[in-house]
This record gives structure tokens, sequence and C-alpha cells, in this order.
């Protein structure tokens, strides 16, 4: 048994703070030793009891969770979350239903209602991947968690994993949906360190492509604490569907996902926002399928003629090619089922 240093905290600010003295270095080689911050747990729990984490210390953010039905805030100029709310309450938040389908069905398509309960926003965009090398540490080659050991996956079963954005070092899946929707809608994260300085991310420069350095995730300083996510508005928003295929209908993770916001004018698309999931290495923007559509009718022919430009670069390997066809196909179903919305 491993003893770890816990620390409980009323404040943003005193999380960065105690994080920073417990010399948080969460964007290093060491991150899996490294001081955590505590919120669902339903991530790093599992992963400690993998020994995979071994983390030094916990700053606990469970004091920063919004009461219920609060930390939604709804305006003329977007959505404004709490980091800390769960994600039940937003998937089940009237206006978030209404003003953004694709916010919502992305957290009630994820996980389970226990997890949604627990689970905070910010921890779930921040979830690891369900790589089964980089979870049993039986496996010595993972790059991801081990820096320099080589990749498993690349020689092995590797049908989960991704087919856009991989590199020769980790082709690991980001495992998440709510990302898909925050990124189709250019939402940004604010986020704060140790000097009280607010940041603002766009969601889609968040995540990293794995390149030579798998193990660091995102662009986070160490210690920087996501505290919101802004979702701006648009008149894309209401027209927005999330589609998840996966190998059983409930609690599982994506094999191809996809997440549409369109803004017509009548049946001509004026501009399509596009994420994919299931099939990338981060959440996937698919500029390409994007500009495919923009101006085209959309029907059956030209949302095949996007889903093909979103995969024109992948690059499948021995057990995932099938995630062509079907994140092809979960695109097309999407943009269809998009189109339908009043
Ligand atoms: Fe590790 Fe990435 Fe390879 Fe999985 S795909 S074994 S996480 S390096």
């Amino acid at each position: 048994m491993r003893a770890v240093a816990f620390a409980q905290v009323d404040s943003a600010a005193g999380a960065v703070q105690s994080a920073r003295a417990g010399q948080i270095s969460m964007n290093d080689p060491q991150t899996l030793a490294a001081t955590q911050y505590l919120a669902g747990g339903t991530t790093l729990l599992d992963l400690m009891k993998l020994d995979v984490m071994r983390p030094r210390a916990l700053v606990d953010l469970n004091r920063l969770r919004p009461r219920p039905g609060e930390g939604i805030d709804v305006g003329p100029d977007g959505l404004h979350l709490s980091a800390f709310a769960s994600m039940a309450d937003v998937a089940e938040h009237p206006a978030v239903l209404r003003d953004y389908p694709v916010i919502a069905q992305s957290l009630q398509l994820a996980a389970s209602a226990q997890l949604r309960n627990m689970a905070t926003l910010g921890g779930n965009v921040l979830q690891r991947t369900r790589c089964s090398y980089f979870r049993d540490v039986r496996w010595k080659a993972c790059n991801k968690r081990n820096p320099g050991s080589g990749c498993a996956a690349l020689e092995g079963v590797n049908r989960q994993h991704a087919v856009l954005g991989t590199s020769d070092q980790c082709i690991a899946t980001y495992p998440g949906d709510f990302a898909q929707a925050l990124v189709a809608l250019d939402a940004v994260v604010e986020t704060a360190d140790a000097a009280g300085t607010m940041r603002r991310i766009a969601f889609g420069d968040l995540h990293r492509l794995p390149g030579t350095t798998p193990y660091i995730e995102t662009v986070l300083a160490p210690g920087e604490l996501i505290t919101a996510i802004d979702v701006p508005s648009g008149p894309w928003t209401r027209r927005s569907r999330y589609v998840k295929v996966r190998d059983r209908e409930s609690y599982q993770f994506a094999l191809a996902s996809a997440a549409v916001a369109l803004d017509m004018e009548q049946n001509v698309v004026r501009t399509a926002r596009i994420a994919l999931g299931g099939v990338a290495t981060v959440p996937w923007r698919a500029r390409e399928a994007e500009a495919a559509l923009a101006g085209k009718s959309l029907d059956e022919s030209t949302a095949m003629a996007a889903a093909g430009a979103a995969f024109a670069r992948a690059h499948p390997l021995e057990h995932n090619a099938f995630k062509v066809a079907l994140g092809k196909q979960a695109l097309v179903r999407a943009l269809l089922e998009a189109q339908q919305i009043a």
C-alpha cells in the first residue's frame, strides 16, 4: 500500500496553490506519479487501483461542485458551464436539451447514470485513454505510460485504436464523447493558475496530438486547472446532433462517433461544424468535411462525399480498418439527422 497525501480545498485558487505546494507536475513524463486533482474520480481511482497512476498527493475539488441546477448559465451569448458541474446535471438541463442538443446527447450517451452523477465536466474532458496496454502495467511497452518504451498496440491488438492523428509512438484513441460536441461548437475553456491568472484556451487547442511525446496530452501548464467551459451561441447550435456507434448500446466507449452542427438556408449548408470521436487520438475537428459541405445542398450523396473527405488521411492498421467505413456512416447519419431538426 502507498501513502497518498490528501488536501481538500474551497476555491480554485486554493486548489492550484495546494497543487503547487505538492510540486504538481501534470504535464511531464513523471505525470503518473505526480499530484493529481480529484473530482468525481471516475477515471483516476480506476487507474490508481490498476497501479497505472500512482499520485503522491491528491487535491480534492469536490467542495467546488455547484449545487444541483447551478453552474449552468444560458444567455444570448451562449452557454457558460462550471467545470465542476456534473455530467448528469448538464445533460438534463432544459435549456441545454433545447438549445444545445449535441451537448446533451454527447453526455447522455457517455458512461452510466451512476458515473454521470459523479463525474464532472472538467474531469470528463481530461479522461485518459482506454488503450488496454496503457491500462495494464504488465505490458512494458507503452510510450504514454513509460516514455521511450515503445508501443505494444502497433503490432498488437489494435481494434479499438485510432486511424486519425496517430504517430509511430502512439495510436491511442481519445475516449470521450462530450469533447467532440465542444470541438464542433468552438467552445473555450477557462483555466486558473497559481498566480491567479485566468487563461482562455480554444477547446480545439486543448488536446495535443501524440507526436513524439504521447505522455503530454494537453497544453495545460503544470497545475493549471480548468474552471469553466464557454460555448458560444450561433444559428447552428439547435440544429446539432451526436451519433455514437459502439459494441453494445449502453455503458460502452465509441468505436466511432460524430458531432455535427449545421447552419442551413433551406436545404443548402451555410456552414457545417463537424467533430469525430472514437477514431482519432484527440477530439477531431473534420475541417475537410466542413469545407466539402459549405454551399452544397445536403443529401446522402453530399454527406458521403464529406465523410470521404473526413477520412481521406486515415491511417488504418491491422485490426481497425473497419473504423473508416463505420466513421463515415456515423457522420452521414449525424448530418442527415441534424438536417431534419426544425
Ligand atoms: Fe501506450 Fe499509446 Fe501504444 Fe497504447 S497506443 S500502448 S497508450 S503508446
